[in-house]
């Protein structure tokens, strides 16, 4: 844990990408956009910062998706605010994929949604759709079909360093599945039942398990007990997936697609509120190799309120007054709600930790 207050520029590994080198911006990887045309401004400024500490010097394409349909408004000013010759596409998500699925019965949405009235979204319709889309259905899109990779990227974020290899050819050269920069504990009565459910899928499908996987990162409950008790067994840690690098081919492989179809026919993005964050996290804590999982600690990254801030050196050039080394949240008594030190502590080894 010592070691990762030291400063950081990027993985201390052999091979990364430069920019102008030959494999430089040749992953089959996009940006992922998932916005309405209200989220303009701020997915402007998102990807601005984005070109600037990133992808000027690589070139990797966008996609653009929205339930509705994007204004000629807003596709021209994203057009005007990316660099001439960036490949940008602009899609609409079919209803199969974001609408409410018809083992939902209405009235009974509504009445879930009155008991859980204090969570943050759960009166929206439009956020358990997006939470469902974001689970099981967007490397499914026919505008993401060519790619394996996908940034996703939110209005409003922000990058405050600048990112001097390919991140998508660190993750193919390093056999990286997910990249992720931050890793909280969740409000656990947003999924009160989906550890428990998630549980009878694994005793119907054992041998799913994967054999070094991280289940005891999802399985901590020292720091937020209650956590623990409310959802009966998950310690609520997820990765923060407003950002993200996924390998939509582990996604679209056969065992996150069956543990999608039984999520469904749980109907608990509905009847509660799952978050795509912690059914991500499930899925890669319980199916996938902990070794292809990586932190990007050097990216520095806020979406409010958090933060990832590399421990960069005073005066450092690469980062600016509101990316301070080590700041996680604003308020000093939400930084109990950071669980990165539970991965540190149980999914990585020496040979990940000689990497930061
Ligand atoms: P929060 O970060 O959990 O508060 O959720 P956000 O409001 O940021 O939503 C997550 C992502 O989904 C963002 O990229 C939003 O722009 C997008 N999003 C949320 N709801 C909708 C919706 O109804 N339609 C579309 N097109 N995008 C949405
Ligand atoms: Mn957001």
């Amino acid at each position: 844990w010592n070691t990762l207050h030291t400063p950081i520029k990027e993985p201390k590994v052999d091979g990364l990408v430069r920019p102008g080198d030959k494999l430089a911006g040749s992953s089959k990887a996009c940006f992922l956009c998932l916005v309405r045309n209200e989220d303009l401004d701020g997915i402007i400024g998102s990807i601005q910062e984005l070109e600037e500490q990133f992808n000027e010097d690589f070139n990797y394409p966008y996609v653009f998706l929205n339930d509705g349909k994007f204004t000629k408004d807003f596709k021209d000013a994203i057009r005007k605010a990316l660099p001439r010759g960036r490949k940008i596409e602009f899609g609409s998500i079919e209803p199969s994929l974001w609408d409410m699925p018809s083992n939902i019965d209405e009235n009974e949405f509504k009445e879930h949604m009155e008991k859980l009235s204090g969570i943050q979204h759960a009166d929206q319709l439009s956020y358990h759709n997006m939470c469902r889309f974001y689970s099981k259905s967007f490397y499914h899109h026919p505008l993401l079909k060519k790619y394996k990779y996908a940034w996703r990227v939110e209005p409003g974020v922000h990058f405050y360093c600048k990112v001097e290899y390919d991140v998508f050819q660190f993750m193919q050269m390093n056999d990286k599945i997910y990249g992720y920069v931050l890793n909280l504990y969740d409000s656990p009565e947003s999924i009160e039942t989906l550890w428990t459910k998630t549980f009878d899928f694994l005793q119907e499908n054992p041998h799913y398990l994967n054999e070094n996987c991280a289940h005891e990162w999802v399985r901590d409950n020292v720091q937020k007990p209650d956590n623990y008790d409310v959802t009966q067994g998950y310690s609520t840690c997820h990765f923060w997936t407003n950002f993200e690098i996924t390998d939509m081919d582990w996604l679209r492989g056969p065992i996150y697609e069956a543990y999608m179809e039984f999520l469904d026919s749980q109907k608990g993005f509905y009847y509660e509120r799952w978050g795509d964050a912690p059914v991500r996290s499930l899925a890669l804590a319980l199916f996938a190799d902990k070794g292809r999982i990586h932190w990007f600690r050097d990216i520095a990254y806020s979406h409010f309120p958090y933060t990832n801030c590399p421990s960069c050196p005073e005066g450092s050039e690469r980062c600016n007054g509101d990316c301070r080394p080590g700041f996680f949240v604003p308020w000093e008594n939400l930084e109990i709600e950071n669980c990165q030190a539970t991965w540190i502590k149980y999914s990585m080894d020496q040979k990940d930790l000689d990497m930061y």
